[in-house]
């Protein structure tokens, strides 16, 4: 039986995929699969999807054998009662690495203490020479496809890095902690810190007012995470304390962050429009192809996600 492959995004992302994608199945051998924007939902055996696209009723995909989500975070639609069929998210060489120079650049900003050249062009001759690397705690929340990929490229970089996660985890040069405990000592230790944890009922307001009081004194965050990890109101109580240096922050509750929003104008936070990194057609296009071919093969999808776990 031939395969039907519904492209279901917003249209204007459409003749950025088509080529790619079609690349990649052909790649993959899968050259006589239909790949198109519009298939009788009966007919369709594997959803590509955004989940701020055209489907959000998996109902009548009956036939369907996976959803195969463009984004890495899935919480627009891990939660979707009509949605029966796997799940599968996306881990994208292209995303990942985005991730880790978008990360790699913001640590370094704050460890090298550059602000302070690129504002102060005002004669003073400032001498003051940052400590190395190896001398900067950073810890990572998250240590999934992005954290532990960041946390690597930040340990061969020589930073002192310490990891977070549900369960325990074994990243080379990474003291890798979990729970609880973890949590606290993973915190206590961080002179930066980063998010990258999925937004999940157990990770939203995990960065609240007691949680913030962990980290030390001067301590700065950045949070290409999601949001709704930081409660907003502790943020910015803990930043005009002085107690948070600076936040670095490049996801919202509500994006585009509202131009009225405290952040815009607050001088410790640096706010960047959710673009620390994005899905790359062409390598996620091969995601995509790949795990289409491995369940027609009857091999188990990769990077499913875990329903009750939420991600
Ligand atoms: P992932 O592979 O699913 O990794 C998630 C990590 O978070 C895992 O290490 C997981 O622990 C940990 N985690 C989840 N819930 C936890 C909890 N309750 N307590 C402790 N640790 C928990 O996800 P990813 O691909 O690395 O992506 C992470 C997030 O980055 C996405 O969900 C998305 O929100 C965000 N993102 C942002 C952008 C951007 O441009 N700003 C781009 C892409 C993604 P285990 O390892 O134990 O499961």
């Amino acid at each position: 039986m031939a395969v039907n492959i519904l492209f279901a995004a917003k249209p204007d992302r459409w003749p950025d995929y088509e080529a790619p994608l079609r690349r990649a199945l052909d790649a993959a051998g899968l050259a006589e699969a239909t790949l198109s924007t519009d298939i009788a939902p009966q007919d369709v055996d594997y959803i590509v999807l955004a989940p701020n696209g055209p489907v959000t009723d998996f109902t009548p995909y009956t036939r369907c054998k996976a959803v195969l989500n463009l984004w890495a975070g899935v919480e627009d639609v891990v939660d979707n009662p009509t949605l029966t069929q796997p799940l599968a998210r996306m881990v994208d060489h292209g995303l990942t690495q985005g991730m880790v120079e978008w990360v790699a650049g913001h640590v370094l900003r704050h460890h090298l203490g550059m602000d302070a050249h690129i504002h102060g062009q005002d004669g003073i001759w400032r001498t003051d020479v940052p400590p190395l690397a190896e001398d900067r705690p950073v810890t990572i929340l998250g240590l999934g496809a992005l954290g532990c990929a960041c946390a690597k490229a930040l340990v061969s970089l020589g930073f002192d890095v310490t990891g977070w996660s549900r369960s325990a985890k074994d990243v080379p040069g990474v003291r890798c902690l979990h729970g609880d405990a973890g949590l606290r000592d993973a915190l206590n230790t961080a002179q930066i810190l980063v998010l990258l944890l999925p937004k999940t009922p157990e990770t939203e307001d995990l960065m609240n007012a007691d949680r913030l009081a962990m980290l030390p004194q001067g301590a700065v965050i950045i949070n290409p995470g999601r949001g709704p990890l930081i409660d907003d109101d502790a943020l910015l109580a803990a930043l005009d304390a002085g107690h948070i240096a600076h936040a670095t922050l490049d996801v919202f509750r509500t994006e585009p962050l509202p131009p009225a929003h405290p952040y815009w104008a607050h001088p410790a936070v640096t706010v960047t429009p959710h673009i620390a990194s994005t899905t790359r057609e062409e390598t996620a296009a091969q995601v995509i192809a790949d795990n289409i071919r491995r369940s027609e093969a009857g091999a188990p999808l990769l990077h499913l996600v875990d329903r009750d776990l939420g991600y």
